[in-house]
């Protein structure tokens, strides 16, 4: 572990990127394989690999009482360091010195196990004993690190794609080959082990193992999504929740659901996976799953989707009842394959996919297997209409392949715009037809277009009690953007959700306070908002230098992560755009 931590703190010490990567090499060079296969794991930043879905459960209150306690300092002297230092790894390195044993005596792989054992289900008291016993027995600088793994960031500028430029190096293997092998497992221990045995040709895509998903950029204006690309399809924006399915068709009649956070969500939709086992063939679908309400009328049926706000009732529960279910029905729109025909198409341009799906729905025996419906379907104004050749008996389509549009202007955009919002859905994405699928990269291959045009992806930092009705309420939040590793507050709001989640939010951050500041506590950066706004301005209130006009919550962004918030540079693009000086006709 000594040599670990040791690496961490050399790696942070640079800004160098390729000195980064250097170090990380040289590191997994000098340890045996199997220990520098979990250090991969830890430099990412996680205690796990990406595609499993235990996590260790323990927040930072706990972990913030766990250091006070062995450090025989209490809570002034913690919070003194951990002002100093912003980073409760940083402050618990200062506060066990004195304490802390100075010879090294645990290892990467003790480490695992302990991460295994604080997995498992227990009490918090069972917990707090597991990890006084674990930072007992670690130096001050590996308590640093070890602190850090369980917050689940190193904040030493190692992304995992740098760990992964650093098995490249190590093990004299190609970039590329090493970050397909990553995207296809999931996993970088595994990804280490190829390397260092020259294996990485052999790593083949595992379905139920979730993959990256490809993300959008924001267009500003139809005319800037129109004229980005020669040939664009073009598509509803749904406002769901982003869901990749992996079916294993009839061959192995399972089906396993992943959020945009890479965690299994089959259990919150129990509906779905029936549905989905229609497909004869195992597939990765890439999609959206909605709140959806269906009529069949005449042998007709029609569809739309509900507000998100009904789809929200059903989030963040594992369980589903019955009535639940019954009362915020939900369908799944798949709008790209990525795997078919025992094999990943994801290199494979756009429209390739599209004809693929295509085949695929249409492999669905009319009836389906074990299926209660499954459409093909057509746009209309309000709705999607559905062809009853092809809607299995009677049920509700539950497995709907996404329309493509086509707009030959920018100003015929704008029209569908309008007619997507008419159907209950957001706006509209428009996807460069000759593009592949990118996991897990921004590009600029798949522009969203919304009507909130500036709308920005923030993360809480701190959160004060409300006034009158609220006093008794965390409902004023702080929050940021991120510039690299760091994130920098850019404005404050104080309006937008419902009592209920309000009420929710307040349990969450008192469980998740970093420090009490009495009105004020500063709490994990965890909670990420998206964000309306007016108008930006130039501002030295916040640490980013700019302050939003008039923000307001739109709403609580639970499937994304601190990573997936917007940067400084988007927040400088906007405020250049909405600032630059407009030209005169
Ligand atoms: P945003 O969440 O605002 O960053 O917008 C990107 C998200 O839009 C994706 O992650 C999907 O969850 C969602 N989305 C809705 N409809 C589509 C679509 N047709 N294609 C791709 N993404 C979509």
């Amino acid at each position: 572990m000594q040599q670990f931590a040791a690496t961490c703190e050399a790696v942070a010490a640079t800004t160098k990127k390729t000195e980064k990567v250097r170090l990380v090499a040289e590191y997994f060079r000098s340890r045996p394989m199997k220990e520098a296969a979990q250090a991969a794991i830890f430099l990412s930043g996680r205690a796990f690999p990406a595609w499993e879905e235990r996590t260790l459960q323990v927040g930072g209150t706990l972990l913030w009482r766990a250091v006070s306690e062995i450090s025989r300092k209490g809570d002034v002297a913690v919070t003194a360091a951990y002002r100093r230092h912003g980073d409760l790894g940083a402050a618990a390195h200062d506060v066990l010195l004195e304490v802390a044993p100075k010879a090294s005596s645990l290892s990467v792989l003790e480490l695992a196990g302990v991460f295994e054992e604080l997995a498992r289900r227990g009490t918090t008291a069972h917990k707090e004993t597991i990890l006084e016993t674990l930072l007992r027995r670690a130096t001050p600088l590996e308590a640093k690190y070890i602190v850090k793994i369980i917050g689940g960031d190193l904040r030493i500028g190692l992304r995992e794609s740098l760990v992964e430029e650093g098995i490249a190096k190590a093990f004299e293997e190609p970039v590329v080959k090493v970050q397909r092998t990553n995207m296809l497992l999931g996993d970088i221990s595994e990804t280490l082990r190829l390397a260092a045995e020259h294996r990485l040709d052999e790593a083949r895509m595992r379905l139920f193992h979730p993959i990256g998903f490809m993300l959008a950029s924001p267009a500003e204006d139809a005319r800037e999504a129109f004229e980005y690309f020669n040939q664009a399809i073009v598509e509803d924006k749904y406002d769901g929740i982003r869901a990749q399915v992996h079916c294993g068709g009839k061959s192995e009649p399972r089906v396993r659901i992943f959020s945009r956070t890479l965690d299994e969500i089959s259990e919150s939709f129990p509906e779905l996976p029936p549905a989905l086992m229609a497909f004869p063939d195992p597939v990765i679908l890439d999609g959206e799953i909605l709140a959806w309400r269906s009529e069949v009328e005449d042998g007709a049926i029609t569809g739309r989707a509900l507000p998100f706000s009904e789809l929200q009732k059903r989030l963040g529960r594992k369980k589903v009842s019955e009535e639940l279910a019954r009362q915020i029905p939900t369908a799944y729109v798949a709008f790209d394959v990525l795997y078919a025909d025992g094999e990943l198409v994801l290199e494979r341009p756009l429209q390739e996919r599209k004809k693929l799906l295509d085949q695929i729905f249409a492999s669905v025996p009319a009836g389906g297997f074990n299926t209660e419906h499954l459409v093909a379907a057509e746009n209309t104004q309000g709705a999607l209409v559905f062809e009853p050749a092809i809607v299995s008996r009677s049920g509700p389509p539950r497995v709907i392949q996404a329309p493509i549009l086509t707009a030959n202007s920018a100003q015929h955009l704008d029209e569908i715009f309008e007619e997507a919002r008419n159907r209950g859905n957001e706006g509209l994405m428009v996807k460069d037809v000759n593009s592949p699928y990118t996991p897990g990269r921004r590009g600029k291959s798949w522009l969203k277009l919304k009507r909130e045009l500036a709308t920005l992806d923030v993360v809480v930092t701190a959160v004060e009690w409300g006034h009158g009705k609220r006093a008794n309420v965390l409902s004023d939040y702080t929050f940021a953007i991120r510039n690299g590793d760091q994130l920098l507050n850019v404005g404050k709001a104080y309006s937008g959700l419902t009592d209920v989640e309000i009420a929710e939010m307040t349990q969450w951050f008192l469980q998740n306070t970093i420090e009490d500041q009495g009105f004020r506590r500063v709490v994990e950066p965890r909670i990420v908002l998206e964000v309306a706004f007016n108008n930006m301005m130039r501002s030295d209130r916040h640490a980013s230098g700019f302050a939003l006009r008039f923000p307001r919550i739109l709403r609580i962004r639970a499937d994304k992560t601190v990573e997936d918030i917007d940067t400084l540079d988007t927040v400088k693009q906007i405020y250049e755009k909405e600032h630059a000086p407009k030209k005169t006709a």
